[in-house]
């Protein structure tokens, strides 16, 4: 089977690898349909994400049909649409049975697509507890933007404003900043997004929630979402991984920052400040306790019209093309901002395997 190979910073290619095959009781091999192209993907093929283990295969936001099951597997079978959870954990170390299983401390080396055979690929074998059957109303292309919605829902629970009426902004209108429009209004908080590259703005006010518009810049949002170019800064999702320094002064008293970026950089911030104005900086990537669970259903109950943020389908040879629509230009070796009216790029390893 072919399998896209990170080899280094910049050095990707799609190898011939073996077939995958049930081979533990609890196996379950997948075919996979679509794998979304995540901003960590991005980070690793850069190098910004020193973590990845140059040989492993990429990729983990994924859907696809279950090919084979080991004899023990109960609950899926060979033939099913499946979504997978690329985040396994144990669930008995201490950092599982305190709600916080994406620091599982018997994961190392199981990192889909980091440390661990991702999903860039024709088949992808995990274990009966990560995959998810899903229900016929649901696309394999919708239901490939669950692992990203879950990291979405566990950082949202994260944001704990003082009041409803919370002044609150997205940076960056880019899959993770369309969902979190998506997530914080469902807790009843009415976001405005941000977002200076025009193509990608278009696209946002296509397919955000009613209610929540994009804007070009920060002054633009205030003057007229808010009605006031001082509008308060009282909650931040910064998507670009660039932005604590320069608002961190300008936050409401009690206001909250939330980064969630992987680039890196780093920012000198005023202790005093901090405790002073009461200010909460926070930090969130990955999935909680329940959270792909949550967004799972988020998606399947409709709340999340999730098809209508993929933008872009390639087939998994045309890798290259997905990327360069996020601003990854592999053969020239830059990462820029995404130019295009781009936000979830799909790659079809198998488009036939289904919907
Ligand atoms: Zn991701
Ligand atoms: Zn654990």
């Amino acid at each position: 089977m072919k399998a896209l190979k990170y080899r280094g910073p910049w050095d990707v290619a799609i190898e011939d690898v073996p077939d995958l095959h049930a081979t533990g009781p609890d196996d379950v091999v997948v075919d996979i349909a679509y794998t979304g192209i995540c901003g960590t993907d991005l980070g690793v093929v850069a190098g910004y994400y020193p973590v990845a283990v140059p040989g492993t295969t990429l990729g983990h936001e994924s859907t696809g049909v279950v090919a084979e099951v080991g004899p023990e597997v109960a609950g899926v079978a060979v033939g099913d649409r499946v979504v997978i959870n690329p985040t396994p954990y144990c669930g008995v170390c201490r950092m599982c049975r305190t709600q916080r299983i994406n620091h599982c401390v018997n994961k190392d080396g199981t990192e889909s697509g980091i440390s661990y055979d991702g999903t860039y690929a024709h088949r992808y074998r995990t274990t009966s507890r990560f995959v998810h059957r899903v229900p016929e109303h649901i696309t394999l292309q919708g239901a490939a933007l669950t692992e990203p919605l879950s990291c979405v829902v566990s950082g949202v629970r994260k944001i704990r404003p003082t009041s409803l009426t919370a002044f609150t902004y997205v940076f960056g209108a880019g899959p993770l900043g369309l969902l979190y429009a998506w997530a914080l209004s469902w807790q009843g908080l009415s976001p405005v997004v941000v977002e200076t590259a025009p193509a990608r703005l278009a696209f946002a006010n296509k397919v955000l929630p009613q209610g929540i518009r994009a804007y070009g810049s920060l002054a633009e949002a205030r003057r007229e979402h808010f009605g006031d170019v001082n509008a308060p800064i009282d909650v931040v999702v910064d998507t670009t991984s660039g932005l604590l320094e320069e608002l961190y002064e300008e936050l409401a008293p009690g206001g909250i920052f939330m980064s969630i970026g992987l680039k890196r950089k780093k920012v000198t911030v005023d202790a005093m400040h901090l405790a002073d104005r009461s200010l909460s900086v926070i930090g969130s990537i990955d999935s909680l306790h329940g959270s792909f669970d949550e967004a799972f259903h988020m998606i399947t109950s409709g709340r999340l019209p999730a098809e209508r943020l993929v933008s872009h389908v390639v087939p998994l040879e045309e890798y290259r093309t997905g990327f360069a629509a996020l601003g990854c230009d592999i053969d020239r070796r830059v990462l820029a901002g995404a130019d295009t009216e781009s936000c979830k790029v799909l790659i079809a390893s198998a488009p036939e395997a289904g919907r």
